[in-house]
């Protein structure tokens, strides 16, 4: 460690993954803009820990900035660079997207990469529970309308690495595991970072964009409230009985746990079907046909329903009749599964997380290293996502205002503002989790009548996919 402290000495670099060989004191013009880099192996301007979809969308959005492209950023990524092929079968890792992220990749040129590959719109969301029969409709009367997308992970990647290739801002090294970091103790000091391989490098703004175990947010030492949900999220690609015109997001709540399909093609949907661990480890390892079994049932079981349930539920339909409100839904009937694609079927542990701070002296966090959610409401990376949109926005203010990098008055801003939208759409997954855990009558009658409140109500309904489309990302 002392060692690490000690000067940083000079040296020649390359990695084959890298775009390009570095060596010291030498300079290269950025040909589009005109900014002039001096390349210094050691000193960069930012430094991002983690190329993961946040951190790499991250680098090109600041390369991007009209205020920041001349800035010298170093992204380190732990891994090796995610290769995509096109002609091969569906990734099993998707996300859906909302409205504020697609903006996001427009703008740094990537979501034009995407849409020329594949990616599949939804028009339409429906979420039922499995005790009741409460359910709820989203965007049902404006099907014209897209309300999130689903992209697999490896082709957001590939795309926005394709942006960021041709930022001659931008260096990336791959293969670079960061082992240790020391933090500047002073505004406007260095951060200073060693990889395993034991190169070194400092700047004085570092990003902690390292995913949920985030070795930055440790070296912060800030406070980390995380629970586990004891459960497994099961993600594997499906075969649907018949094609259909494919744009529905399907959720269904069950007991155990809320299993979603979301569109890929007319025939393909992608599963993440949350289970306690243990049934999840079964369901990982038992025959292709009966897992598909298993998906079939968790869609179509019919659950014993309560009477009082029932009398809630009607009573409720009575009085929104009454207040000539929505009474019902034109309930869509789910699909069937077929098949599963060979080799599809993976499982990853399900956690909340949130960093009590974002920022610290010339660090800030972005991404799963502030937060992580459960993947039921499919808001994880969009957060994300909204991270980079906003710190973006305030490293440019302050640069238009001669601040440093580094200044705490604009990432103290960031962190105010992330944590107002992030904080209370965390608190409130995390709040349905637990309301659907539940199977006594009064928790699922208590539910079933806010869903089909909600669903009656088209305002609240507009003001939560309005929420859920990231729109309060604008400042
Ligand atoms: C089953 C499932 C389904 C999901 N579905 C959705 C969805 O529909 N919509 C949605 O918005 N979100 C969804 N999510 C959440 C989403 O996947 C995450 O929020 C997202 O992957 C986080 O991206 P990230 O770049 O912040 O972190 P990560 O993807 O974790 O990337 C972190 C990167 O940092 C690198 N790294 C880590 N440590 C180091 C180090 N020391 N040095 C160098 N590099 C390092 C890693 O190699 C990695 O590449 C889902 C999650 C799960 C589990």
């Amino acid at each position: 460690m002392a060692a690490f402290v000690k000067s940083f000495s000079c040296y020649r670099s390359f990695s084959p993954i890298s775009k390009r060989c570095i060596t010291p004191s030498t300079t290269t013009i950025a040909a589009k803009h005109r900014c002039t880099f001096t390349q210094n192996d050691e000193n960069y301007d930012i430094i991002i820990t983690g190329g993961g979809m946040v951190g790499t969308t991250l680098a090109c959005a600041i390369a991007n900035n009209r205020r920041l492209e001349c800035r010298r950023i170093l992204l380190l990524e732990g891994g090796k660079k995610v290769e995509y092929k096109p002609q091969e079968q569906y990734s099993n890792r998707v996300v859906a997207l909302n409205q504020q992220t697609r903006t996001l990749l427009s703008s740094i040129g990537a979501w034009q990469h995407i849409e020329a590959i594949r990616y599949c719109p939804v028009r339409k969301m429906q979420v039922w529970d499995a005790c009741s029969d409460a359910m709820i409709e989203f965007n049902e009367d404006h099907l014209s309308e897209e309300i999130a997308y689903i992209v697999e992970n490896n082709l957001l990647l590939h795309a926005v690495n394709k942006q960021v290739a041709e930022k001659e801002n931008v260096t990336i090294v791959y293969d670079s595991k960061v082992d240790n970091i020391k933090l500047p103790e002073v505004q406007g000091g260095d951060a200073k970072i060693q990889l395993q391989n034991g190169k070194r490098y400092k700047t004085k703004l570092l990003v902690g964009a390292d995913g949920a175990n985030s070795l930055v947010r440790q070296s912060m030492g800030v406070q980390y409230v995380k629970w586990d949900y004891s459960q497994l999220g099961i993600v594997a690609t499906l075969m649907l009985s018949e094609p259909t015109e494919n744009i529905v997001a399907w959720q269904r709540f069950l007991p155990t746990g809320p299993i979603a399909l979301l569109p890929l093609t007319d025939s393909l949907s992608s599963l993440v079907w949350s289970l306690p661990t243990n049934e999840a480890k079964r369901l990982l390892k038992v025959s292709e046909e009966e897992f598909v079994d298993s998906v079939n049932n968790a869609l179509w079981k019919l659950y014993p329903k309560d009477g009082i349930v029932e009398s809630g539920l009607r009573a409720l339909q009575q009085l929104l009749k009454g207040l000539s409100l929505r009474t019902g839904v034109a309930r869509q009937l789910q699909p069937s599964i077929s098949a599963i694609a060979e080799g599809s079927r993976a499982a990853f542990p399900l956690q909340f997380g949130h960093s009590v701070s974002y920022v610290g002296t010339g660090t800030v966090l972005v991404g799963d290293a502030a937060h992580r959610v459960h993947p039921l409401a499919g808001q994880g990376v969009n957060l994300g996502f909204g991270d980079v949109t906003v710190l973006v926005q305030l490293l440019a203010e302050g640069a238009i205002n001669g601040a440093s990098l580094g200044d705490m008055m604009y990432l103290r801003k960031y962190e105010t503002l992330r944590q107002r939208y992030n904080v209370p759409t965390m608190l409130a997954i995390d709040a349905l989790h637990r309301l659907y855990k539940g199977t006594a009558a009064p928790i699922v009658l208590a539910r079933s009548l806010g869903l089909q409140l909600t669903n009656a109500i088209p305002l609240v309904k507009k003001a939560l996919i309005q929420h859920a489309s990231g729109q309060e990302v604008s400042r």
